[in-house]
C-alpha cells in the first residue's frame, strides 16, 4: 500500500498480448506469489503492473470435510467484466496481500458473473457464489485502484491479525 499503481485504473490487455511470453511469465509469477503468501487472489497492480488481470483460487470451501477432494486449480482472468447476479449485500472478512496483517468486514454481492479472457486467449465466463464471488469482486476492485477499505461502511471492524484470531476468528467458523 502506498505504491501509486495500486490507486490507478489499470489498462486493458490487448488480445494479441495475452499469448506473449512476457504476459505468460507475469501470470506464472503472480500464481507463484499468490501461493507463496497463501493468498486466494492477486491482481496485476499488486505486483506493480497496471494491467487488467488477476489470478484467483476460487474455492467455495463448502466441502472441506471431503479429504479426497482435489483443491481447485487457480485461474487467471484477463480484462474481467463483472455483473452482479444477486444484488443482496453480504458482509464478510477480507484481507489483502497489499495491506498485510489487517482484516475488516466488507459488504459485497453474494453472487456475480465474470466474463473475460483466459490465459490461453479464449473467452471465458464464470458464475460464482459465496467466497469465490467475494474474491472476484476484491481482485476486480484492484484493477480500478479500489482497496477493500474503500468498500467498508465503518472501520470499527478493522482488525490486526493477532486480534482477529483472538476476538473474531470464531465468527469465521460459522
Ligand atoms: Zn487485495
Amino acid at each position: 500500500m502506498g505504491h501509486p499503481v495500486l490507486r490507478a485504473k489499470a489498462r486493458s490487455v490487448e488480445k494479441s498480448e495475452i499469448r506473449a511470453a512476457s504476459m505468460q511469465k507475469l501470470i506464472d509469477d503472480m500464481l507463484d506469489t499468490m501461493r507463496e503468501y497463501h493468498g486466494v487472489g492477486l491482481a496485476a497492480p499488486q505486483v506493480h503492473e497496471g494491467l487488467r488481470l488477476f489470478v484467483a483460487l476460487l474455492d467455495s470451501g463448502d466441502e472441506d470435510d471431503d479429504a479426497s477432494r482435489e483443491p481447485p486449480e487457480p485461474i487467471a482472468i484477463i480484462n474481467p467484466e463483472i455483473t452482479v447476479v444477486d444484488p443482496v449485500v453480504v458482509e464478510d472478512w477480507e484481507g489483502c496481500l497489499s495491506i498485510p496483517d489487517i482484516r475488516g468486514l466488507v459488504p459485497r454481492a453474494p453472487e456475480v458473473r465474470v466474463k473475460g479472457y483466459g490465459r490461453d486467449g479464449k473467452r471465458m465466463e464464470i458464475k460464482a457464489r459465496g467466497l469465490p464471488a467475494r474474491v472476484i469482486q476484491h481482485e476486480n476492485d484492484h484493477l480500478d485502484g479500489v482497496l477493500f477499505f474503500d468498500r467498508m461502511t465503518t472501520f470499527e471492524t478493522l482488525t490486526f491479525m493477532d486480534e482477529f484470531r483472538r476476538y473474531w476468528a470464531k465468527d469465521e467458523d460459522e
